[in-house]
């Protein structure tokens, strides 16, 4: 029965005409950076269009379909929006950037995408070394005070922006 209730959720609805998209139907998810932190709005196609503020407003912007309620595995978000995002992340001082990011760094270390070298002290932060597989240039990632939960709460967080698994 919780089954039907998740494919109901799947189908969203365009933030600008407010109208259902269809199944399969290609839409565009946008990411604004708000004071109260990240919010995602989702667009179909025309409206995104007609909308060249928004999109140069938007901290991330990708594109998405809705997923056949038959499918095995929903749609899943390019890994290069993430890493872009990871990289827009970088230099932040809010916590809360600082947390995602971390959490992040995490995601893509389990894709293989990101590698850890090392971890070491800056300014009173752990910092960890890292590396994008195809390139040599370090990366660091500032490790935050978190436990397992509060990782597990960031990563929920995030799997709700992106719609990934964390
Ligand atoms: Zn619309």
């Amino acid at each position: 029965m919780a089954r039907e209730y998740d494919i109901a959720k799947a189908s969203g609805l365009c933030t600008a005409c407010e109208r259902e998209l269809a199944v399969e139907e290609e839409f565009v998810v946008a990411l604004f950076d708000t004071a109260e932190g990240f919010r995602r709005e989702d667009f179909c196609k025309p409206c995104w269009e007609g909308r060249p503020e928004e999109a140069a407003k938007a901290f991330s912007i990708w594109q998405s379909r809705v997923p056949r309620p038959d499918e095995p595995k929903k749609p899943v978000v390019n890994n290069n929006v993430l890493i872009e995002f990871f990289e827009k992340l970088d230099g932040q001082d809010v916590p809360a950037r600082i947390n995602f990011r971390f959490v992040l760094a995490l995601m893509l270390m389990r894709k293989k995408l990101l590698i850890y070298d090392g971890s070491g002290e800056e300014e009173g932060h752990e910092i960890w070394t890292m590396h994008f597989r195809k390139e040599q240039s370090p990366v660091k990632v500032i490790r935050p005070e978190l436990d397992e939960e509060q990782i597990a709460e960031v990563g929920s967080q995030l799997g709700a922006l992106f719609e990934v698994e964390t």
